[in-house]
């Protein structure tokens, strides 16, 4: 008999595994359907020997003092602050859009005051800032929007930017400085090891029981627990009863190639040209040194695992349905992204998780 049953081996699960059976000597059983741990942020070694992302590159930054330090528990870190650039107009661009974006792309010399004022002569005011394009079009007007988002926003989720939630390109800012980091979070790291390594630390004890290969669909009758962690997809988890939710799928296509380096930043974005929407080169990411090297790309697709919820109010009316009967089952706990259908970064998910121990185990002191 197991205290819990965890459904998903991903940073919600086996944050929650780790917490229940280290901090509260829960016994808990932890499942998933795919043949490894770790969830979308699982890495393995290539064919060729190269540390890869197996689900797209995973670049961790977080605010969360917390968050870090409850991971360094599982792993030592590698300093990697992630820069990426933008194929655009037949030149390599800094995005997010910077000083020296504004000065390449336009042939300019500007100061930081001159691009400042520089985007507000482009910026079209909006009363309310609603949409992924109201957003962008708001702050540097719309010929930086149609060269740096609309395509690409448009090959990624299939909808045009004027259909999104503003949530989506504010992950993306607008900077009037030289920083060229696409995050500024205080903390911005790799797992020195790789993150598969640092889910084999957290799920390392004997409390837990790892089961790989097994969907929960196929063994929820057969099993006895007390309570249900669920970390998949909400939908599936009560059969579509009132439809299916939108998630967007990529097609990552893995290539190596006999030189030591492709491009000379870790992801290269291409808004316009080209099917997919980005090239990354792994070795930037892990600091591996090898005589090879590794690239994804990332062609989206409406079809395959659902890698992001869709973030548009009319999906939002359909989980908001489904949260409802969650919430009225005290027994079981909807946790991560898919669970709760909200399109967050790995911290953010382990910081849900970290959150959800806590109601549990207050939950548990106030019944007994
Ligand atoms: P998942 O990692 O999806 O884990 C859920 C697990 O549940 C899966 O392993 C699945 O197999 C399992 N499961 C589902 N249904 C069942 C079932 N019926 N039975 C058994 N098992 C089941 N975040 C960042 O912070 N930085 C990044 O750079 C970054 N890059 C990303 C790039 C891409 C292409 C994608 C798709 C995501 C990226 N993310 C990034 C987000 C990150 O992947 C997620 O925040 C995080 O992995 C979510 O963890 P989770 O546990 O909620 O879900
Ligand atoms: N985006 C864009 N152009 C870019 C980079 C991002 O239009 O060069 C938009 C696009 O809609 C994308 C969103 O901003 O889906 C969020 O970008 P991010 O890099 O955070 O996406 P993720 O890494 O989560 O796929």
């Amino acid at each position: 008999m197991y205290d819990y049953l965890i459904v998903g081996a991903g940073f919600a699960g086996s944050v929650l595994a780790e917490r229940l059976a280290n901090q509260s000597n829960k016994k808990v059983l932890i499942i998933d359907k795919r043949n490894h741990i770790a969830g979308n942020a699982y890495d393995h070694y290539d064919d060729h020997g190269i540390l890869v992302h197996k689900y797209g590159p995973h670049i961790f930054h977080t605010n969360s003092k917390e968050v870090f330090n409850y991971l360094s528990r599982f792993t030592e870190w590698r300093n990697y602050q992630h820069r990426v650039l933008a194929n655009v107009d037949g030149q390599l661009l800094p995005i997010p859009i910077n000083l020296n974006t504004i000065n390449k792309l336009y042939g300019l010399n500007l100061n930081s005051t001159e691009v400042k004022e520089f985007f507000e002569s482009k910026a079209e005011k909006k009363n309310e800032v609603l949409t992924s394009e109201d957003v962008v079009v708001s702050v540097v007007g719309r010929e930086l929007y149609e060269k740096f988002f609309r395509g690409y926003t448009r090959k990624q989720w299939a909808l045009d930017p004027s259909e999104l939630h503003a949530s989506v390109t504010a992950r993306v800012p607008t900077r009037t400085n030289l920083d060229d980091r696409y995050f500024t979070d205080t903390f911005q790291a790799m797992p020195q090891h790789g993150y598969t390594r640092m889910f084999e630390k957290m799920l390392n004890h004997p409390n837990i029981h790892v089961m790989l290969n097994t969907d929960y669909r196929d063994v929820v009758g057969d099993l006895v627990f007390k309570e249900l962690i669920f970390t998949g997809p909400i939908d599936e988890f009560f059969d579509y009863k009132y439809g299916k939710l939108p998630y967007r799928s990529i097609d990552f296509k893995f290539e190596t190639l006999d030189q030591e380096v492709f491009q000379e930043t870790g992801t290269i974005n291409y808004p316009n040209d080209y099917a997919f929407t980005r090239i990354t080169e792994f070795k930037h990411l892990t600091g591996q040194k090898h005589h090879k090297t590794s690239l994804v790309y990332e062609f989206p697709t409406a079809v395959g695992d659902p890698y992001y919820p869709i973030p548009k109010a009319e999906n939002q009316a359909i989980y908001q349905k489904y949260h409802n009967l969650a919430s009225k089952m005290k027994a079981t706990h909807f946790v991560g992204r898919l669970a709760t259908y909200k399109y967050y970064n790995m911290d953010q998910v382990v910081a849900q998780a970290l959150t959800v121990y806590k109601k549990i185990i207050n939950q548990e002191i106030l019944v007994n």
